[in-house]
């Protein structure tokens, strides 16, 4: 199978019925890199920065940083990098940083959170960012964002170091962007405000389904116990590529849910076209989707999710689905 998968490396990600999607990975290290050759990955959607920081014994230098992020830039060359802005706090922790004890700390004092309150970490790190970036596009996207507000201010933040870089004569990207990861259920019902404040947004599965169902992802106990197939979380995400329809904004999905073949037909089914995934699920996920019909799955999987009187799990349909197409 690996040789299998191997060969598809420069195969397009298209599916029987024509559809072109892309397939990103994710990434944090520079270990990692080598992988945007091997899998075939078109580019890197979702670059977890807070990795740097925390295999350090003490806090990365700002010219660290921008090392960093140029290392990562020049190894994926024309292939698009998405960073996420420093996700400290809850299950990324980091030695030198945090104080107390938090009893609830994925809903505590963590990423976009800690950034705003103290600014002049996300100020180093942005501005490590666009001197990367100096001249090109640079992509950047928000994790954790609870309110449209956190959006606000990270972009007021991202304009002053502009600012202050072109004051002080230094190049700043040709073009920026910026995302939110929708991560929290709250932005649910403010997606039109949100998204007319951003430039793309990208989902985080792991985190989305964790506190939509309330389930601590880390507790093995319980982060098996519901299907991530079924029907709430998928109207959920179908929801959200739904208002990016809407509003004319770029909708990605980053986290475990795109790295199992039977979910990622799901996503393409409801309308994703751009996913990022662990590299080794590159192979797998495109294997399936070449020889997806997307239009028959997504007539298949909408009808059910829409019809209340269909009480069979929806991972049960999909395996049918799967297994006689
Ligand atoms: C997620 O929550 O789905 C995500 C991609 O971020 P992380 O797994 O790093 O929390
Ligand atoms: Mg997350």
């Amino acid at each position: 199978r690996q040789e299998q998968f191997r060969a598809l490396r420069s195969v397009d990600p298209v599916s029987s019925d024509g559809v072109r999607v892309n397939l990103m990975m994710n990434a944090g290290l520079l270990v990692d890199l080598p992988h945007l050759d091997d899998s075939g990955a078109e580019g890197i959607g979702l670059f977890r920065t807070e990795l740097q920081f925390m295999i350090a014994s003490r806090m990365p230098k700002a010219t660290e940083q921008e090392a960093f992020y140029r290392q990562v830039l020049d190894h994926a060359g024309n292939r698009p990098v998405t960073f996420r802005t420093l996700d400290i706090g809850s299950d990324k922790m980091v030695s030198y940083f945090r104080s107390q004890e938090e009893e609830n700390p994925a809903m505590g004092w963590r990423a976009v959170r800690l950034a705003l309150d103290r600014p002049y970490l996300l100020r180093m790190q942005l501005r490590a960012l666009m001197k990367a970036t100096a001249g090109e596009a640079l992509k950047v996207m928000v994790p954790m964002v609870s309110e449209v507000d956190e959006i606000r201010q990270t972009r007021a933040l991202m304009a002053k170091e502009v600012q202050h870089m072109r004051r002080f004569g230094h190049d700043v990207p040709r073009k920026i962007e910026l995302g939110a990861m929708l991560e929290v259920p709250a932005l649910l019902y403010e997606i039109d405000e949100m998204m007319a404040e951003v430039d793309f947004v990208s989902v985080g599965s792991n985190d989305l389904y964790q506190f939509l169902m309330a389930t601590d992802r880390g507790n093995a106990r319980v982060a098996d116990r519901y299907d991530t197939l079924s029907k709430p979380f998928l109207r959920v995400l179908r929801d959200i590529v739904r208002a990016g329809e809407r509003n004319h904004v770029p909708v990605t999905l980053c986290g475990e849910f795109a790295s199992r073949p039977i979910s990622a037909m799901a996503l393409f089914a409801i309308g994703y076209r751009t996913v990022s995934m662990s590299p080794t699920a590159i192979g797998p996920v495109k294997a399936m989707l070449l020889g997806l019909d997307i239009s028959a799955v997504s007539s298949f999987l909408n009808d059910a999710l829409d019809d209340p009187k269909n009480l069979t799990p929806v991972r049960t349909l999909l395996e049918r689905f799967a297994a006689e197409n």
